[in-house]
């Protein structure tokens, strides 16, 4: 590690502010991050994040062991990169927005046109008789009456006292798993339906927040070899300093 590690560490957004570049760890771009349930099945680590056809091991296991008095247990296990720092200038915190939940309003309104639609319910929005569409083919505005979610994701000091992969993992897959359909929707709105479960959804390692999911609906094994060529693409620019913050 640099020197930063003995400094005080700053968080996410005040890097940013200071303007100091800051990206993904080459150990967080080695996730392959799924959403199909536990950690367990959901998350991979390729061997090499530069090479997109790289082998892939789980990042957490349970293995059956025992204790010295010859006792049966479960212990789980995390992959080795599970200390590392997600980031690169490491970090002590993280506000984690999801880059569809940002959109999903947005999306909404293009898909919906609701100024040309007569099923369109409005209110009264601004004092300079501003109007806003609350509902529209019988689908509410998202986020009309709560705010968009976002997670602050804080360094566990333990073993390390900056935001690691585990912290990152262990507080990001559960709230992102609950938040699974609207992703879904936001991510299907222009399609006409949410992106169904069929379809494959995951974490493109590209940013840390606003975090960027895609999914594989419609795309064929080799349109989505060629995103992953694409990922490993951008690794290798992060990796050598060319890519922007
Ligand atoms: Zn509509």
């Amino acid at each position: 590690m640099t020197e930063t590690q003995n400094s005080e560490l700053l968080t996410y957004e005040a890097v940013k502010a200071g303007g100091q570049r800051v990206v993904p760890s080459m150990d967080f771009l080695r996730l392959r991050w799924f959403f199909k349930g536990s950690i367990e099945v959901s998350i991979h680590v390729l061997e090499d994040a530069t090479d997109s056809t790289s082998a892939q091991t789980p990042y957490q296991i349970t293995v059956a062991t025992s204790t010295p008095d010859g006792q049966a247990i479960q212990q789980v296990q995390q992959h080795v990169i599970s200390s590392s720092s997600i980031s690169d200038l490491p970090i002590s915190s993280i506000e984690v927005r999801l880059a569809d939940l940002n959109y999903w309003e947005e999306r909404w309104e293009d898909a919906h046109r609701p100024e040309e639609s007569c099923s369109a319910i409005w209110i009264d929005d601004g004092p300079e008789g501003e109007r806003k569409a609350i509902q529209c083919c019988g689908e509410d505005r998202p986020y009309l009456n709560s705010p968009i979610p976002s997670l602050t994701v804080k360094a566990s000091k333990e073993p390390k006292p900056f935001v690691t992969i585990h912290d990152f993992i262990t507080a990001v897959h559960p709230w992102m798993s609950a938040l699974e359909d609207d992703i879904r929707h936001s991510r299907g709105v222009i399609r006409g339906t949410p992106v169904p479960k069929k379809a494959n959804l995951f974490v493109h390692n590209s940013s840390l927040s606003p975090l960027r999911t895609i999914d594989d609906l419609g795309q064929s094994p080799a349109t989505v070899a060629y995103g992953r060529r694409n990922v490993a693409a951008m690794t290798t620019r992060i990796r050598d300093g060319t890519s922007p913050a």
